[in-house]
């Protein structure tokens, strides 16, 4: 003891004579800490790009229509403002390529806003792949787990990684689903976003209280990513206008023009809040219309570029469509997801937790016919709940279901290979796309998945810049590292700046960040101005509401989103914002119903619309979220 202490006293003297005798020393060095200290506030102040505030206005509606009138011929036209055609236009646009795109209805109004919202390479896909040793099916993983981290990368306000549970039930299935996890990782290779690990039961457990754990002997962890599918999709149809494409909504496509030699150069175009027609003519003419692709064929085959009277079957297309529902935040564990592995009849179903709820689903009931709108039938959502139910540990209520919804998936084949029986299952489909090319020169795009959207995308635009002369230059693909409008200068901390810069609560800041990226402080530009743009939506136009505030509310969607979703984000109608730009109506259809008259009214007033027109958006809006199960499950 005397030993040890008298060793700690030599050692302090020494210390302390040596402290005494570099003073000067010592105390530069103080000073050099407190210089770098201030130098690195300095550093994280000034590696922080200041707040963007004000921007000028995109081009408006109107004049991008003008454009599409006007403009003699574009490089390109693409038919269809999904994932895929609004991706292609950013694709061909940053190459500097003129490029025009038309979206009948909005953008991400067909499937592409009721996917699961998983950037995902697919462990189901991975298990078919090993099991029927099918290199083509591996190479679709991998490929798709490539895509997985450009979301991420891209997009980053719009996405996040995550954690995925498997319950495992059975000893003999720890080592199957361990190898299998793994191997997801492995073939994710530099791209893999988070390591997989195996939980005991007691972890799994305290993880997810909800599982029925009776028999639970593990749980197996992964990872995917997680995004908001008709965000990202309106965020492409936007950065590819803010490269210079002409991108409008509510322009639909009733004839292709042809040439006398039969080459597609261009279309016929049907504004359809005017109901005016006009010609768009282009070099090259890409149909990106997802389950619709057969339409646009049958167009091509006609001498006129029209449509059949009525329609044939799809041949390129083999339709399955998919339903999801919303549940409330305590049905999943908060931050992790949840995987059915073996559901009743062999599909996977997902618990994921999404926007604050949970989303539940599968896909893969092959349909006949392909409906503009599909409606989740009672049946369906039952299905889910009695999936739900194997592995919910409470009674899973269907008054508990706050929101449903069905979407197409475009499976797609060789339109050339299909013979007049054109029946078949699903099932045996790989989920790859198709780029099909007519003689007429009209290049179809379809199939895949929303991850590979961006790969679809740039071998589209590789495709016709080989087989096309535009007179000019062009770049090759520039979107693997491009940020979309909102990622650039976007953190994990752009949550706390909106705090700091504009004094607003965590909840608002946070919808707004996750949501908009780093064109929020745009929106709150707009919230500042007035009282009016502070309140929440289903109160816009409302008197005497001096004590009412966002706060209360659960979603906190202001005026001041609207203001800025119809003046950067091309919303033209009640649907396009309550489903789309915001995901209210997914969120919970009942409060999106609540929230109709205030959207209605700000709409009417910023785009002047009669009395008639006001009642008809009315009308369509609330007959669209009643279909959002809102019906089914009372
Ligand atoms: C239930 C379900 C779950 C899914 N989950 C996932 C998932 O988790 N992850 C994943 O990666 N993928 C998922 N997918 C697949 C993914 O959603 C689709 O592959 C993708 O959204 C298809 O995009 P698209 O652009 O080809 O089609 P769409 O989004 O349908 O776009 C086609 C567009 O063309 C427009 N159009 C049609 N005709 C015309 C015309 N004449 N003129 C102008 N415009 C026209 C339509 O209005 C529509 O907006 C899922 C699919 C389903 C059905």
């Amino acid at each position: 003891m005397s030993r040890f202490f008298s060793q700690k006293l030599v050692k302090s003297s020494f210390y302390l004579s040596a402290v005494a005798g570099t003073a000067y020393a010592a105390n530069s060095y103080f000073l050099n800490s407190a210089n770098v200290k201030n130098e690195s506030v300095a550093a994280i102040h000034a590696s922080y790009a200041p707040l963007v505030t004000s921007r000028p206005p995109p081009p408006t509606r109107s004049e991008l229509l003008n454009k599409l009138e006007s403009t003699e011929k574009f490089d390109v036209l693409i038919i269809g403002g999904g994932a895929v055609g609004s991706g292609t236009a950013v694709d061909a646009a940053t190459r500097g390529l003129n490029v025009a795109l038309v979206e009948r209805t909005d953008y991400a109004a067909g499937t592409s806003s009721k996917s699961t919202k998983m950037a995902h390479g697919g462990v189901r896909y991975l298990e078919k792949a090993v099991f029927q040793l099918s290199k083509a099916q591996l190479d679709l993983v991998i490929e798709a787990l490539n895509e997985r981290a450009h979301i991420i990368q891209n997009a980053p306000h719009l996405s996040s990684i995550l954690p995925i549970m498997i319950p495992v039930y059975h000893y003999w299935q720890v080592p199957y689903f361990y190898v299998g996890t793994k191997m997801y990782d492995l073939f994710a290779g530099r791209q893999n976003l988070k390591s997989s690990y195996m939980l005991s039961s007691e972890s799994a457990k305290a993880i997810a209280p909800m599982l029925d754990d009776k028999e639970l002997v593990a749980g197996l962890v992964y990872h995917d990513g997680l995004f908001n599918d008709s965000r990202l999709n309106s965020t492409l149809a936007i950065t590819a206008i803010e490269n210079g494409a002409t991108v409008v909504n509510y322009v639909e496509v009733k004839q292709l023009l042809k040439s006398q030699d039969n080459k597609v150069i261009g279309a016929v175009a049907l504004d359809r809040e005017t109901g005016k027609e006009f010609n768009i003519k282009a070099t090259s003419v890409i149909n990106a219309t997802g389950p619709f692709s057969d339409t646009i064929l049958e167009m091509d085959k006609d001498p006129k570029g029209l449509a059949p009277e009525e329609l044939r079957p799809p041949k390129m297309v083999v339709p399955s469509s998919g339903v999801h529902l919303i549940l409330p935040e305590y049905y999943a564990p908060k931050g992790m997801g949840l995987l059915d592995a073996s559901t009743s009849d062999g599909r996977v179903m997902f618990f994921l937790p999404w926007q604050g709820k949970v989303l539940a689903g599968t896909t893969d009931t092959p349909q006949k016919r392909i409906d503009e709108y599909p409606v989740p039938t009672e049946h369906e959502i039952e299905d889910i709940i009695h999936e739900l139910q194997k592995f919910v540990k409470f009674p899973v209520r269907k008054e508990d279901v706050l929101s449903a919804w069905a979407g197409i998936r475009p499976l797609v084949r060789n339109p050339d290979e299909v013979t007049e029986d054109n029946s078949g299952s699903t099932q045996g489909l790989v989920r790859n796309h198709l780029i099909y090319k007519s003689p007429t020169g009209l290049l179809t795009i379809s199939g895949g998945k929303w991850t590979t959207y961006r790969e679809m995308a740039e071998q589209t635009v590789d495709s016709i810049v080989k087989d096309f002369d535009f007179g000019k230059e062009v770049k090759p693909c520039q979107t693997r590292g491009l940020k979309l409008v909102g990622g650039v200068d976007y953190d994990d901390s752009f949550t706390s700046r909106l705090i700091q810069t504009y004094g607003v609560e965590e909840k608002i800041a946070s919808h707004l960040s996750s949501n908009y990226g780093t064109r929020a402080p745009l929106i709150l530009e707009i919230f500042k101005q007035s009282r009016e743009n502070q309140l929440p939506i289903g109160l816009a136009g409302k008197k005497d509401l001096s004590d009412v505030s966002y706060k209360d509310f659960e979603f906190p969607f202001t005026v001041a989103e609207l203001l800025y979703s119809i003046k950067y984000e091309y919303t033209r109608t009640p649907v396009d914002f309550l489903a789309r730009r915001t995901r209210l109506a997914y969120l919970n259809a009942k409060e999106a119903l609540i929230a109709v008259d205030g959207v209605v009214e700000i709409l009417a007033r910023e785009l002047n619309w009669d009395t008639k027109t006001k009642q008809e958006k009315r009308e369509h809006v609330i007959d669209f979220i009643n279909k959002m199960g809102v019906n089914q499950i009372q």
